[in-house]
C-alpha cells in the first residue's frame, strides 16, 4: 500500500476546494449530483488497488471514455481513424464548433466532442454497436458486471444535445461519418453516460500504465500505440487547459464534466480521481488540485 498515505494527503489538499467550481448542468441529469463528493483511488501495474473517500462511487464518466473509444478504435481499426481526425491540441472548449468548418471537417483532436463522435462513428462501423463495446471494455477490465450506461444521463443528454447535433451534421456535411447522424449520436451518449467508479476508471486505464497489457495479460495496443494514446492524452485529454494540466499536475489525462480525471503514470499505474465542481475549462477544481498534491508528494510524473 505504497500510495496510501499519498492519497490521504492528497484528499486533504484537496478537501477545502469542495463544493467550488460549477457542476455541469448543461447535461439536467448531472446537476443532481452531490458537489461535495470526492474520491481518488490508483491501480498499480502491480496489481494493488488503493483509495480514499467515495473512491467506489459511481459517477458519470462523460468524456473520459473518449478514451475508450480511441483505444478499442485503435486496436481494431489501427491508424485508420488518423485520416479523420488529428492530433493537435484545439486551444477551443471541447464542444466548439468553429475549428470544423475552416479545417474541412477534420477535428483537431479525438478527445474533443467533434473528435469524439468521429471515433464512435468508427467504433460502430468496426463493432456494431459502439456504446455496447465501451461498456463492455470497462466490465472486462474491471470486473465489475454491474457496470453500465446509465440510461437516465442518456436519455437527458440526448434532449439537450443540440450542440453535439450540430457537430454530427457539421461532421456529415463534409463526408466524415460513415453511419447515420442519429445512429452516431446515441452511441456517443451512450458510453458517456456510463456510471463508474474511480476505481472502476484506475482499473480500466491501468493497460496504458502497463505500456498495452490488459488484466488478463493479452495486450490491446502495441507498447509504441500506448506511448502515442499516452501524448495524445496529454496534449489534448484537458481541452483548452491542457498546458495548464501539464504544468500543475505532469500526467497524461482524459476529464470529463461528470467531474472526473483519469490519469496515466505510465509504468507505475492508473490514477482516477472525482470531484463534482468544475473549472471553466470544464475540468474538477478539486479533482486537479488532489492530482497536483500527489505528484507533488510522490514525485512521480512524465517530466
Ligand atoms: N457528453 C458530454 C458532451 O458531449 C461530454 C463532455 C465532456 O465530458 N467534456 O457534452
Amino acid at each position: 500500500m505504497r500510495f496510501q498515505q499519498h492519497l490521504d494527503d492528497a484528499m486533504a489538499a484537496a478537501t477545502p476546494l469542495l463544493g467550488r467550481g460549477r457542476v455541469a448542468d448543461y447535461i439536467p441529469a448531472l446537476a443532481a449530483v452531490d458537489a461535495e463528493a470526492f474520491g481518488m483511488a490508483i491501480a498499480t501495474v502491480d496489481g494493488e488497488v488503493c483509495e480514499v473517500g467515495d473512491a467506489g462511487r459511481a459517477f458519470s464518466i462523460q468524456s473520459i471514455s473518449k478514451l475508450f473509444s480511441l483505444v478499442l478504435t485503435l486496436a481494431l481499426g489501427g491508424d485508420a481513424i488518423w485520416e479523420r481526425v488529428g492530433r493537435e491540441p484545439s486551444g477551443s472548449p471541447f464542444n466548439s464548433l468553429v475549428q470544423l468548418e475552416t479545417e474541412n471537417g477534420i477535428p483537431r483532436n479525438p478527445f474533443i466532442n467533434a473528435g469524439a463522435i468521429v471515433v464512435t462513428d468508427r467504433l460502430h462501423s468496426l463493432t456494431g454497436d459502439a456504446g455496447t463495446a465501451v461498456a463492455d471494455f470497462l466490465r472486462a477490465e474491471t470486473g465489475n458486471t454491474l457496470l453500465d450506461t446509465d440510461p437516465a444521463v442518456a436519455v437527458s443528454e440526448a434532449g439537450h444535445g443540440h450542440r453535439n447535433s450540430a457537430l454530427a451534421h457539421f461532421l456529415a456535411s463534409y463526408g466524415n461519418l460513415e453511419n447515420p447522424v442519429a445512429t452516431v449520436l446515441s452511441n456517443y451518449y451512450a458510453h458517456c453516460a456510463i456510471a463508474a467508479s474511480c476505481r472502476d476508471l484506475a482499473l480500466a486505464g491501468r493497460f496504458l500504465a502497463r505500456h498495452g497489457v490488459l488484466a488478463d495479460g493479452s495486450r490491446l495496443l502495441t507498447r509504441s500505440e500506448a506511448k502515442r494514446v499516452n501524448a495524445v492524452l496529454l496534449t489534448c485529454g484537458t481541452y483548452d487547459a491542457a498546458g495548464q494540466f501539464a504544468y500543475r499536475v505532469g500526467l497524461p489525462g482524459k476529464s470529463g464534466v461528470g467531474g472526473g480525471i483519469l490519469t496515466i503514470v505510465p509504468g507505475h499505474g492508473a490514477l482516477c480521481v472525482w470531484s463534482p465542481g468544475l473549472d471553466a475549462a470544464g475540468n474538477s477544481v478539486a479533482g486537479v488540485a488532489a492530482l497536483d498534491a500527489f505528484t507533488t508528494s510522490t514525485g512521480l510524473s512524465v517530466f
